[in-house]
């Protein structure tokens, strides 16, 4: 098992607790920590305000937004045990458990609707369903709070990614200090996305004038130490790169040594769903280079029990996130291609 999972040990310690983030702004002191439990439709989301000891921005850091993309929770209570809230110019607060009903059941999206929480905005706004208000309920308070927002995810139960990142490019300000922050995080790929294209948060918070990067890392049925160390270094150079909080540290993991230092720039993207339902028996790895033609995966469908094969559909891609699991549902998402010139 994992060494350092007593580190989530930190979320309980006896924090000063508030009902709301209002009212830790207003009562909380310098260079505290406090612990904010809010409440939406009888679902409880945690909280956690780190308050700096010097005047600067408030930087959004959180996690589980898909329910079963774990890497960023204990990214969270690593941030939590590390920093020291005296040398913070600004404030953090951090969401370890953004979807909690979604993370309880163990699945992507929310077992309330079924309905994915980063394909909720934008054009895809909709008060009918639970998913449509909670995201709305969240990004609100996001937009009330924050100078900055890192959106932590993973590949999931189903998926491995590659370390990239999603920066929106709704508003051109926005957009450019999202690129600038990236510039220490080791990364494959910049997918930047435009407007309106998925509803994701990044978009709705990006609109609004704020910097939002989403940053991928990891999958799987269980978080590992390798994603976390990944994730945990990417906010440390983001808060570094934003002058609220200086680490100092060097690279921790053997990953992030050999990770890519300049990541290609994608804006244009191939997505492929499964044709059959079966066993996956062959496939790429996250992060790779592929040309048109070459074989990214191999199902033994059932009940045909016939070999089927994926091929590369565009002339120059990078794998940014494949189905990883033997299990192949029909239309189960099976691989996102980035599109390289
Ligand atoms: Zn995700």
């Amino acid at each position: 098992m994992q060494q350092s999972s007593s580190v989530t040990s930190v979320f309980a310690q006896p924090y000063s607790v508030y009902g709301s983030l209002e009212q830790a702004f207003a009562q909380q002191s310098a260079a505290t920590v406090s612990r904010i439990y809010e409440s939406h439709e009888e679902q409880t989301v945690a909280f956690f305000l780190i308050k700096g000891n010097k005047e600067g921005p408030t930087v959004w850091i959180q996690a589980a937004l898909h329910g079963d993309e774990h890497d960023g929770i204990i990214t969270c209570a690593r941030i939590l045990a590390d920093i020291s809230p005296e040398q913070l110019r600004g404030n953090l607060i951090l969401c370890p458990v953004t979807n909690p009903t979604a993370m309880l059941a163990g699945t992507n999206a929310s077992p309330l609707d079924g309905i994915n929480l980063n394909r909720v905005f934008g054009q895809n706004a909709n008060s009918d369903s639970y998913s449509g208000r909670f995201g709305r309920w969240l990004a609100d308070k996001i937009l009330a709070h924050t100078h900055f927002l890192i959106d932590l995810h993973g590949g999931g139960r189903w998926l491995d990614v590659c370390p990239f990142a999603m920066v929106a490019g709704d508003h051109e300000g926005a957009f450019h200090d999202s690129l600038a922050a990236l510039r220490q995080v080791p990364l494959t790929a910049t997918y930047i996305c435009q407007s309106g294209t998925k509803g994701m948060l990044i978009n709705e918070v990006c609109q609004k004038g704020i910097p939002a990067v989403l940053l991928e890392n990891g999958g799987g049925n269980r978080w590992t130490d390798t994603a976390v160390h990944m994730h945990l270094y990417a906010v440390r150079m983001i808060l570094d790169q934003l002058g609220v909080y200086s680490s100092g540290l060097a690279p921790q993991a053997e990953a992030i040594l050999h990770a890519n230092h300049s990541p290609a720039r994608i804006t244009e993207i191939a997505e492929i769903r499964f044709e059959t339902s079966g066993i996956l028996t062959f496939s790429r790895q996250a992060g790779e280079n592929v040309r048109q033609g070459e074989e990214l995966m191999r199902i033994l469908s059932y009940p045909g029990l016939e070999e089927k094969s994926i091929a590369c559909p565009v002339e120059h891609g990078v794998i940014l996130s494949i189905h990883a699991a033997s299990t192949v549902h029909k239309d189960g998402y099976a691989v996102m291609l980035g599109k390289l010139a």
